[in-house]
């Protein structure tokens, strides 16, 4: 039976580097017909963020990467939050003590950073294990009694593992294949902490175990830790998961993991949805509250760091799933493209239906005071959104359609203007007077026949009239504009137009 988790920390919004780590559990939990855990990691309380918790939650939903058991849930496994299990983890720490695996160490953390200093004097690295444990101040060295009087006084003091005897560690990852390591630059990591809260590398297996976790896939930053959980599942005698390490993703130069700073320093998002600081009250931009289609979003990030094993880039939920193999995961680091994201996003625009787009674009409209029925809505997004790749764009980009443009582009009033361009006005003016019904067809006959008599070049003609509609020398058929907004208003606009080119 496949059991997969992804278990965040609630330390702050979940970056996009974290909602692909998501995204790959829910792809292989589905494919597998598995099981998908949301189990929250909040053992080390100095990093709480108050609010994270909620905005995983709410990141996860946008994006539609759904669980099968996990906190607001509930399932066989539970409590999915790992400060509702402190009990469990006590129980487990002191198997390993029993075991001889794990040990009490004393030192406080005034005296650990002053051995740490006086190694670095010498020109050395301090590290807690095999060759100075004896030398240090834990229930290894020191006489039973000794550690007993420490402990019935309560002395404050971690709980640390006891890293084997000098030994090759052999794991496996499957993206990364084997990796070897001698378990003498392991060292005796705290798995418990003097304020009787256990730490990550602990309170992470204790669960993974528990909660039958058949796949571990997550971060490339914990690749490191791999061996010494290996060591861990080892000492308490307990299968061990399949390990999956995800690569990072990069700047869009390639240099380095995409931080929160690359985000608003190159203007894009790094984080799904926007995120308030609650201490700093500063605000992150999110791809939701840029405009993003949650569909174009998934799509995007599932494709940093893995391809279908075919060409394909547009695919829905359902093609990834059925498509995702953890063998065509990359080994290397993605890098993230701003405008190959913001290209999904103009493809699922396209694709989208178009009363759902109207309805978005309406609401975006009434936001400015610019209120429009769904018909009106419909025809404008319809002629508009290849020209953009967001709808909020729509409404810079169409507003002529509803609102008289504010002035002339003089640079394109420079480019297209004629001695004559303002005579040509005057006489449309009159020709339009006539045109009945007001249509397109009829419009483009009128102002076709205008050009033939005259004999008039239609460049400088036509974008002399567009400018005047328009505003300026761009825009969809001029006479589906002039339809749209009527006779009275075409009038008007080509009546303040002539001032402009006289
Ligand atoms: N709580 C860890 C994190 O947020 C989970 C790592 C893991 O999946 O083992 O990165």
């Amino acid at each position: 039976m496949v059991r997969v988790r992804f278990a965040p920390s609630p330390t702050g919004p979940l970056h996009i580097g974290g909602v692909r780590t998501a995204l790959y559990n829910y792809f292989f939990a589905r494919k597998n017909k598995g099981k998908f855990i949301l189990r929250i990691e909040d053992t080390d309380q100095s990093r709480y963020v108050s609010g994270a918790e909620e905005y995983i939650l709410e990141s996860l939903a946008w994006c539609g990467i759904q669980f099968d058991e996990g906190i607001n849930i509930g399932g066989e496994y539970g409590p999915y939050r790992q400060s509702d299990r402190t009990g469990i983890y006590r129980e487990y720490i002191n198997i390993l003590i029993q075991k001889g695996a794990a040990y009490y160490a004393f030192e406080t953390p005034d005296e650990l950073n002053q051995i740490r200093k006086e190694y670095e004097s010498r020109g050395e690295t301090f590290q807690y294990g095999i060759n100075n444990r004896m030398n240090l101040k834990n229930s290894l060295s020191l006489p039973a009694s000794e550690v007993k009087k420490l402990l019935d006084t309560s002395h404050p003091h971690v709980i640390r593992f006891k890293v084997p005897e000098a030994k090759e560690v052999t794991v496996n990852d499957l993206i990364r294949d084997e990796i070897k390591v001698n378990s003498i630059i392991i060292d005796d990591k705290v798995l418990f902490k003097s304020d009787g809260m256990p730490t990550y590398h602990l309170a992470n297996i204790v669960d993974d175990h528990l909660m039958k976790i058949s796949h571990v896939i997550r971060g490339e930053e914990w690749l490191p830790s791999l061996p010494l959980h290996v060591l861990i599942y080892q000492a308490f005698d307990w299968e061990v998961p399949e390990f999956a390490h995800l690569p990072l993703i990069l700047r869009p130069d390639g240099k380095g993991k995409l931080s929160k700073r690359d985000g608003d320093r190159l203007g894009f998002s790094v984080y799904p949805i926007s995120w308030q600081d609650p201490k700093t009250k500063e605000i992150y931009r999110g791809f939701r509250e840029d405009g993003y289609y949650s569909e174009a979003f998934v799509n995007m990030l599932a494709l940093l760091g893995w391809n279908p094993g075919d060409d394909r880039e547009i695919m829905s939920m359902e093609e990834m799933i059925e498509a995702f193999d953890l063998k065509d995961v990359h080994k290397s680091g993605a890098r993230f493209d701003p405008i190959k994201a913001r290209w999904f996003n103009h493809v699922y625009l396209q694709k989208r239906d178009i009363k759902l787009v109207a309805q978005e674009f309406k609401d975006e409209l009434s936001k400015v005071n610019i209120n429009v029925t769904l018909e009106e809505a419909v025809f404008v997004a319809e002629l508009m959104r290849e020209r953009v790749d967001f709808v909020k764009d729509l409404v810079t980009e169409a507003i002529f359609f509803f609102k008289t443009p504010e002035t002339l582009d003089p640079k394109a009033i420079k480019k297209w203007g004629t001695d004559n361009s303002a005579q040509w006005l005057k006489d449309i003016l009159l020709i339009i007077n006539d045109i009945e019904p007001f249509d397109s067809e009829k419009i483009d006959e009128a102002l076709n026949n205008y050009l033939k008599e005259k004999n008039v070049k239609a460049g400088n003609f036509f974008n002399t009239l567009r400018i005047c509609i328009v505003g300026t020398s761009k825009g969809p058929h001029l006479s589906t504009i002039m339809q749209f907004i009527g006779k009275q208003e075409t009038i008007n606009r080509i009546e303040r137009g002539i001032s402009y080119f006289e």
